[in-house]
């Protein structure tokens, strides 16, 4: 069964996490606001997977920690390709 997110307004499969909101961000996010607690809470486009999120703090700028270490490791993926391109050289009687 679908539901619509009070957060952020996205749908969902509740059945799926058995949640009323989307994600475990959405989720914090309504506890923040029935607490008073006001927490910047925007939606946004993760620039890696390109899903929305609610920013739950000011400078969160990726939907989750994974994709924030993507993208600092694509920045030097020229770098790790060469590297590794040294590593298989090592072939040879042990
Ligand atoms: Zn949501
Ligand atoms: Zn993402």
């Amino acid at each position: 069964m679908y539901r619509v997110c009070k957060v952020c307004g996205a749908e969902f499969d509740s059945k799926k996490n058995g949640m009323k909101y989307c994600s475990p961000a959405c989720k914090s996010v309504a506890l923040h606001q029935r607490n008073g607690t006001a927490a910047t809470h925007e939606s946004r486009v993760c620039p890696v997977c390109g899903s929305v999120f609610v920013t739950s703090r000011r400078d969160q700028t990726f939907c989750s920690v994974n994709c924030r270490v993507k993208n600092h490791r694509s920045k030097k993926h020229e770098r790790t390709r060469l590297s590794q391109a040294e590593a298989g050289d090592k072939a040879g009687p042990g």
